[in-house]
Order: C-alpha cells, then sequence, then structure tokens
C-alpha cells in the first residue's frame, strides 16, 4: 500500500503563499511518485488550490464538512460542494474542531458518512489528551472515537483513512515515540478488522508534530502508513523530506 503524506495548512496562507508554497512542492516532487500526497487548504482556498494542482500528483482535501446536504446552514460547506471545487478527501473530527467546536464522536461519524456518500474520502482524525494518556485511557479513547465512526459509515467503513493524532502532540513539537505511535496503531488496526475483512488497506496515518526529522523513523513502524502534518506542511523543503521518506 502506498503511504499518504497530507499536509493540514489549518488557517494559514493567502494567494500568494499558497501558490508559491505549491510550486515549490511541484518542483521538488520530480522521481517522488512512490506515495500519495494531499494539501488541506483552508475552505475558501480549496478551489483555487484545485484547479492549480489539476493534473498533478497532488490531491486536494477540506479541513471540514457540514453533515447537511444544503439549506439554510450559515457559514457550513456541504461534501457535495467540496467535491464540486475539486476536494476528495476531507479532514473529520480534528482535534481543534472538537475542541474549539465542541464536535462529539456521534457529530464526526455523521460528518464522515456525509463525505463518504458524495465521494470524498474522510481522514477520521482521533487522539487522545494528555490527560486521558497520563490517566491510562488512551486506548480506551481512540477506541470509543473510532467505534463512532466505525458505526456511522457501516459497510463503508474501508474507504475511510484514520488518522491518530495524540492531542498533546499536535503543534506542541512532542511527538509520540514510534514505539508509543505504533502500539496505539496497532490497537486501530485490530478495531479495524473485527469491522471489515480489508482492515489492512485502510491507511493510518499519524499526525502530532511529525516533521522532516521524525518522519523516517516514525513511517517504518508497520502500521503507520502515511502522516498528517500541520506546522511542516507549509515549509516545501520540511514536506518535500517527508514525502521522501515515505517512498515505497
Ligand atoms: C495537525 O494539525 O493535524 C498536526 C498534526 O499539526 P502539527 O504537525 O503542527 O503538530
Amino acid at each position: 500500500m502506498k503511504k499518504l503524506i497530507a499536509g493540514n495548512w489549518k488557517m494559514n496562507g493567502d494567494n500568494a503563499s499558497n501558490a508559491s508554497l505549491l510550486d515549490a512542492i511541484l518542483n521538488g516532487l520530480t522521481g517522488l511518485d512512490g506515495c500519495d500526497i494531499l494539501v488541506c487548504p483552508p475552505s475558501l482556498y480549496v478551489a483555487t488550490v484545485a484547479q492549480r494542482l489539476n493534473g498533478t500528483p497532488i490531491a486536494v482535501g477540506a479541513q471540514d464538512v457540514s453533515i447537511q446536504e444544503k439549506g439554510a446552514f450559515t457559514g457550513e460547506n456541504s461534501a457535495g460542494m467540496l467535491r464540486d471545487v475539486g476536494a476528495s478527501y476531507v479532514l473529520v473530527g480534528h482535534s481543534e474542531r472538537r475542541q474549539y467546536h465542541h464536535e462529539t464522536d456521534n457529530l464526526v461519524g455523521e460528518k464522515a458518512q456525509a463525505a463518504l456518500a458524495k465521494g470524498v474520502t474522510p481522514i477520521v482524525c482521533i487522539g487522545e489528551t494528555l490527560a486521558e494518556r497520563e490517566a491510562g485511557e488512551t486506548n480506551a479513547v481512540v477506541k470509543r472515537q473510532l467505534a463512532a465512526a466505525v458505526h456511522a459509515v457501516g459497510h463503508c467503513v474501508s474507504e475511510i483513512v484514520v488518522a491518530y493524532e495524540p492531542v498533546w502532540a499536535i503543534g506542541t513539537g512532542k511527538t509520540a515515540t514510534p514505539e508509543q505511535a505504533q502500539a496505539v496503531h496497532a490497537v486501530i488496526r485490530a478495531q479495524l478488522a473485527a469491522a471489515t475483512p480489508n482492515a489492512t488497506r485502510i491507511k493510518i496515518l499519524y499526525g502530532g508534530s511529525m516533521n522532516a526529522a521524525n518522519a523516517a523513523q516514525l513511517l517504518a513502524q508497520p502500521d503507520i502508513d502515511g502522516g498528517l502534518i500541520g506546522g511542516a506542511a507549509l515549509k516545501a523543503d520540511d514536506f518535500l523530506t517527508i514525502v521522501r521518506a515515505a517512498q515505497n
């Protein structure tokens, strides 16, 4: 299975900086076709970024999606709209959405289902807080979050991507060790295997301060099928180094 390297740009960038970041990444991509690559700009820029990347190996995703198809839902973007402007992936349940927008496990599951219904691949983000890890609750939390998504998507479970992102590692510079990450990825894989015979085909990404220096070791773990990268995805050289580390 090809690994997936996904950049979450969060609420960063503008037309000019997006264009130069994409140019620099595209210029450095020659010969690097051994992994899938994705960038997730803020929703306002998804269409422009998708136009720029049309015909290139880089896919485009959004950072959130509504559970509604259309109507009086001010400020929301539906999965059909994301698909219409060129997004083929969408992050659901990123910890920043769970924290700042109070998204529940069930809502995240519904978002995953709404995305799949329109042919957009959901990247379901799960992960424990520092307090939960210290209380020994990591596996229970991750399993609870994943169970809600698996339940919501039903027989389509093999079409999702999962991103394990320990909250304490996001944007903090603290990365899970490869062993810590692999241990949780193995738990996730086992849970997926209980839901589908195709669990080995489901990509499980690691996210949380993955960078040019630590990517290779993380990506070498048997159940780490790629990375969801925040800060380092905004620097072309760092992102390309991670893409290089992900070549099959
Ligand atoms: C993220 O936003 O999903 C993320 C992993 O961020 P960072 O790489 O900056 O920790």
